[in-house]
């Protein structure tokens, strides 16, 4: 299907195209088609007023909105949101004085967000305040370092990740390169509190033991881990985790670590391309809790390809025998890089029925709160399967403060490693970035430069 739009004036073109495709999930979305474009639908959107009230690009997604609406008879469980951070604004009402209640009904109202979200949203933003009451924003910062390599690609990847079996010579280079990162990082923040840090990919698990303890020691030696209030490691897949990684990590405070079945059905597996069983997953989880960590989250995506409700259902009953401390619930974003776009010649594939999705989503939450658990933070994604969201659930004391910390914005993250992204928080309202290329072999050569990005953004 082909949606096109025309704007009177030339503004939130970006926030207009993200409205119209999650009207028309899937859809080409063509600004001022010309005739041969042949679009099925075109909406104008008119110049207006600013009214008192509320913002212009909030007015003008409003009008848009109860348009489409109107003609479609759809309506948007997040309503007029199409940024990726919704509890952010839930988050910023609290901080304004007003009560969890009054933050949902501006949610509804002026966002036009569903009673539901709009309460979950809230709710979410009152528990991160409470989470990260401990932590300093201005005098902290964390730490997230990449490791990307993973033992195969899976079909819906859109990460950083190469193949291990490719770069297991070559990994010692790209420690060396990481340890130059780390001792600028300790230089330049060392009046400043780490007060968290996750190592993520990829698949760290993929690092051989003697590197993960190279690693580790490196890190501990540069740093200082007073502060230190959570220390994550994404063991992520499965088949890279072994007894001799897991003693590694348990001779360092790493105090949460990651086992990711995504789902627990045999067939899907297979057709992601994860190359590991079901009863992988159990093994490497069994052998985690019997070595004492006490802190086991596990992933798990909604929307894969041919999974049904019921197939959902089924890893969840399986996922609560197991009970893991927290547990993070994807929708499945196809972004362009992902072999299961490609391979779908461009059609967003995933997902199933929106109906399909929500009774995903709600068996998930049921799941979850029969485990003790309670939603935590939530962010969304662009091209997100029945146009839902991604949601942590944590038992009390479990919760991923990290993971609240980037959705949040609220304290510098330097990122080490190839495809990592820097985020600079500078009181009161400055944000800013600072990457790092995502090809290894770029990132082996221009370390220095890279590090040299990150000098000019914390000058
Ligand atoms: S484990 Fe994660 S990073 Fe690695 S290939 Fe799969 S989706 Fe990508």
């Amino acid at each position: 299907m082909k949606v096109g739009f025309t704007l009177e004036k030339d503004e939130f073109e970006y926030d207009i195209r993200g409205l119209l495709m999650a009207f028309y999930p899937g859809a080409d979305i063509i600004q001022d088609p010309k005739p041969e474009d042949a679009v099925d639908v075109l909406w104008n959107v008119p110049t207006c007023d600013l009214p008192a009230r509320v913002d212009r690009k909030t007015w003008m997604k409003d009008v848009m909105y109860r348009r489409i609406s109107e003609a479609t008879g759809i309506t948007l469980p997040w309503g007029t949101l199409t940024g990726i951070r919704p509890t952010k604004l839930a988050m910023a009402e609290l901080l304004a004085g007003k009560s969890i209640a009054e933050a949902a009904e501006v949610m509804e109202k002026v966002h036009l967000v569903s009673p539901e979200k709009s309460l979950l949203s809230a709710n979410i933003a009152a528990r991160e305040q409470e989470i990260l009451k401990n932590i300093d924003y201005t005098d902290g910062y964390s730490l997230y370092i990449g490791i990307p390599f993973c033992p195969t690609t899976c079909l819906y990847c859109s990460f950083t990740s190469y193949p291990m079996s490719r770069w297991e010579p070559r990994m010692g280079e790209y420690l060396d390169a990481l340890e130059k990162e780390i001792d600028f990082t300790a230089e330049r923040f060392g009046n400043k509190k780490l007060n968290t840090i996750y190592i993520g990919g990829g698949t760290p698990t993929s690092l051989p033991p003697a590197l993960m303890e190279r690693l580790l020691s490196r890190l501990e030696k540069t740093f200082s881990y007073q502060d230190l209030q959570e220390f994550t490691v994404e063991g992520g897949r499965p088949d890279s985790i072994t007894p001799e990684k897991l003693a590694v990590l348990k001779n360092h405070p790493v105090t949460r670590i990651s086992i990711n079945p995504q789902t627990m059905n045999e067939d899907t597996l297979r057709r992601i391309g994860r190359r590991h069983t079901v009863q992988d997953i159990r093994d490497a989880y069994a052998m985690a809790r019997e070595m004492g960590f006490d802190n086991i989250n596990m992933d798990i995506i909604l929307g894969l390809p041919e999974e049904t409700p019921a197939d959902v259902a089924h890893t969840l009953e399986e996922i609560r025998k197991l009970s893991p401390d927290s547990l993070t619930v994807h929708s499945l974003a196809v972004k362009r890089a992902s072999r299961l776009k490609m391979e779908a010649e461009g059609t967003v594939v995933a997902g199933g029925t929106q109906e399909e999705s929500e009774e995903m989503m709600r068996l998930s939450q049921e799941a979850a709160a029969a485990m003790g658990m309670e939603p935590y933070y939530l962010y969304r994604q662009k091209n997100m399967a029945g146009n839902l969201e991604n949601t942590g659930y944590a038992r009390e004391g479990k919760a991923g403060i990290y993971n609240i910390l980037i959705m949040e914005e609220k304290q510098t993250i330097v990122a080490l490693g190839a495809g990592t992204v820097t985020k600079g928080v500078f009181p009161p309202d400055r944000i800013e970035r600072c990457e790092n290329v995502k090809d290894i072999e770029q990132y082996l050569a221009r370390i220095d430069e890279m590090i040299e990005r990150k000098r000019k953004l914390f000058v």
